[in-house]
């Protein structure tokens, strides 16, 4: 497995500290990493990757994932490079780089008067990993938006997968299983000023109901059909409950926020203590929604 990269047109970081690349700051380091240039450097690495059996893992603003303490045994491809946040327009259409900010994507939209998407305001994603996850708020995904998407797969053939190949569940899709290079998303036309409107009225509602005081990776659990989660979590009276350095929020209890050098696992005992709890009370299992990377 050693110098396996060397092959590649690429450079591999060796012990990236991965909590440098997570919301929730935790997470210890990368065996390898790398932030692919262009197209082909991402081929180059998967081949290289796969020929050694290195697991490849994909990062984007890890705004929705747990890393363990000890770190990840493989490869963590993160798509930050200038190349992989691109933007370009076609009448009512975007499309954009998997690592561009969704917030950036957003403003862009905005500029050209091209809207829809204002629902997204303060996800912290990419638009790779939003489209991976479904992302969405306030009864809307982003999944609705998107038209096509260029994907690279685990042979490193590129993909152009349109719509109707695509699955879209609650913060799930079908896309999970590609490396998301691009998303082409459909808009419609509306006065810049009126989007502003929107955009400042979902963030106004956001900063009312999230706790965005300390490092977190947003709800830790979906919400069960027709209940809410963080109701569930209150109401058996584990608001502000610690293990380690970890807390539940305050504010909304599907936050667990990392209050004082938290280690993953502080944050896995508390999911499995509010799992436990609802379980207990409500009979009802709750599933993670932050991806879990052991
Ligand atoms: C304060 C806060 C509020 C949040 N609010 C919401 C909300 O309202 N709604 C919501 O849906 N989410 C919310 N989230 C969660 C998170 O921001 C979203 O799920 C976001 O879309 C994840 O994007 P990311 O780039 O951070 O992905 P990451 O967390 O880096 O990755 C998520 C998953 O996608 C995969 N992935 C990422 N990029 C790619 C790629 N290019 N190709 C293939 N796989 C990829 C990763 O491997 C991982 O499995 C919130 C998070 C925080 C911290």
């Amino acid at each position: 497995m050693k110098n396996w990269w060397k092959d590649s047109s690429l450079k591999v970081k060796l012990q990236e500290p991965l909590k440098a690349h997570t919301s929730f700051k935790i997470g210890g380091p990368a065996q390898f990493f790398a932030n692919p240039l262009v197209t082909g450097h991402l081929q180059d690495l998967i081949l290289s990757a796969k020929k050694s059996k290195v697991p490849v893992f994909t990062i984007g603003a890890g705004s929705n994932i747990l890393i363990s303490d000890r770190g990840i045994r493989g490869l963590v491809i993160k798509f930050d490079s200038p190349f992989f946040c691109r933007f370009s327009l076609e009448e009512e259409r975007i499309w954009a780089g998997c690592g561009l900010g969704l917030a950036q994507v957003m403003f862009k939209a905005k500029e050209n008067g091209l809207s829809g998407i204002e629902f997204l305001a303060g996800i912290p994603g990419t638009l790779g990993g939003a489209a991976v996850m479904n992302a969405g708020a306030w009864g809307k995904s982003i999944g609705d938006f998107i038209e096509v998407v260029e994907v690279m797969d685990s042979k490193g053939q590129i993909k152009i997968l349109h719509k109707t190949d695509l699955e879209f569940k609650y913060r799930s899709s079908s896309l999970s299983k590609y490396f998301v290079l691009s998303v082409c998303l459909k808009l419609r036309k509306n006065r810049k000023e009126r989007i502003q409107e929107n955009i400042g009225k979902f963030l106004e509602n956001r900063l009312k109901d999230q706790d965005l005081s300390l490092p977190n990776a947003g709800c830790v659990f979906k919400n069960p059909e027709g209940s809410s989660a963080g109701r569930l979590i209150d109401m058996c009276g584990l608001k502000g409950r610690r293990i380690g350095g970890a807390r539940v929020s305050l504010k909304h209890a599907n936050f667990i926020l990392n209050e004082n050098n938290a280690r993953a696992d502080d944050i896995l005992q508390l999911m499995n203590l509010a799992k436990r709890e609802v379980r207990n009370k409500f009979n009802i299992k709750l599933e993670p929604e932050i991806k879990i990377w052991k």
